[in-house]
């Protein structure tokens, strides 16, 4: 990997960079997932390249549904699996939920690579699904519909970060309450969701491990509160207005 110095003014920017550019030497992550990024790191410019207190009120409900879920998954594509294989793994082991490998340009092969770079970041062999896939989500076409019955097929709470949008609805549509970490509030997959963190994924995941060791000792009663009062279109809203009222008192002077 190219050493970035820490001294660099983008340090965390660049880093996050060079994990996906290593992710696609090693058959992880798709090129198409390196414009994903690029579309998402523009949203981290608008938003300030910090956790808006909406996105910390999105990633607290998150938490709290995890929690309450009965059958959980996290679903783990190839910008996830090379950004945050240890955070992901360890959310898994902490809310005791399987990962599932779900990657919208399917090949088997990167799937394999994806499973293996998860086992060697600690997960148990027997908690990451996908490389056997046994049921297809209805509404999509065969290779994007596959998932498995063990995992995503049927949970109730389904931690998608990065989704697409078609998934993302066809998922809610089946009942689920779907989590998407996504830093565009104007995506399909944001309005689709359940419940939306407009937030960078590292610092999301970073967010979900500190908030559920919180959030473990509390009642199901408190979880359920946050829950239930939980807005997703005004939570989006609230993001949209951050940005609009940051864009109009932007001085270009404090940029630097
Ligand atoms: P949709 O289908 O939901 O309308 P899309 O076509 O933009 O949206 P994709 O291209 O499938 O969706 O996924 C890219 C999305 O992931 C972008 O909206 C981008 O903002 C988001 N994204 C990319 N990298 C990150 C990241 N590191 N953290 C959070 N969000 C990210």
């Amino acid at each position: 990997m190219f050493q970035v110095p820490k001294s660099h003014p983008r340090y965390e920017s660049l880093i996050k960079r060079e994990k996906l550019a290593e992710g696609v030497r090693a058959g992880i992550t798709s090129f198409q997932g390196l414009i994903a990024h690029g579309r998402g790191e523009a949203f981290d410019y608008l938003i300030g390249e910090r956790t808006l207190p909406p996105a910390l009120n999105a990633t607290k409900t998150a938490v709290a549904m995890l929690l309450l879920a009965e059958r959980p998954v996290l679903s783990v594509n190839g910008n996830v699996a090379a950004l945050v294989p240890s955070g992901i793994v360890e959310l898994s082991r902490f809310l005791d939920a399987p990962l599932e490998i779900n990657i919208f340009y399917r090949t088997e092969e990167r799937v394999r690579r994806i499973k293996e770079h998860l086992l060697r970041h600690g997960a148990p062999e027997e908690k990451v699904l996908g490389d056997k896939p046994d049921a297809l989500i209805p509404g999509l076409e065969h290779a994007r519909a596959k998932a498995t019955r063990r995992g995503i097929y049927s949970a109730d709470v389904v931690l998608t970060p990065l989704e697409d949008g078609d998934r993302c609805e066809a998922l809610v549509r089946m009942g689920k309450r779907v989590i998407a970490i996504d830093l565009n509030p104007l995506s399909r997959t944001a309005r689709a969701a359940t419940v939306t963190v407009v937030d960078d994924l590292t610092r999301a995941v970073n967010n979900m491990i500190r908030l559920a060791a919180e959030l473990k000792e509390a009642s199901r009663g408190e979880l359920e509160k946050f829950v239930e009062t939980f807005d997703n279109r005004g939570n989006l809203q609230s993001v949209l207005k951050i940005i609009a009222e940051r864009l109009t008192q932007l001085d270009i002077i404090e940029l630097d």
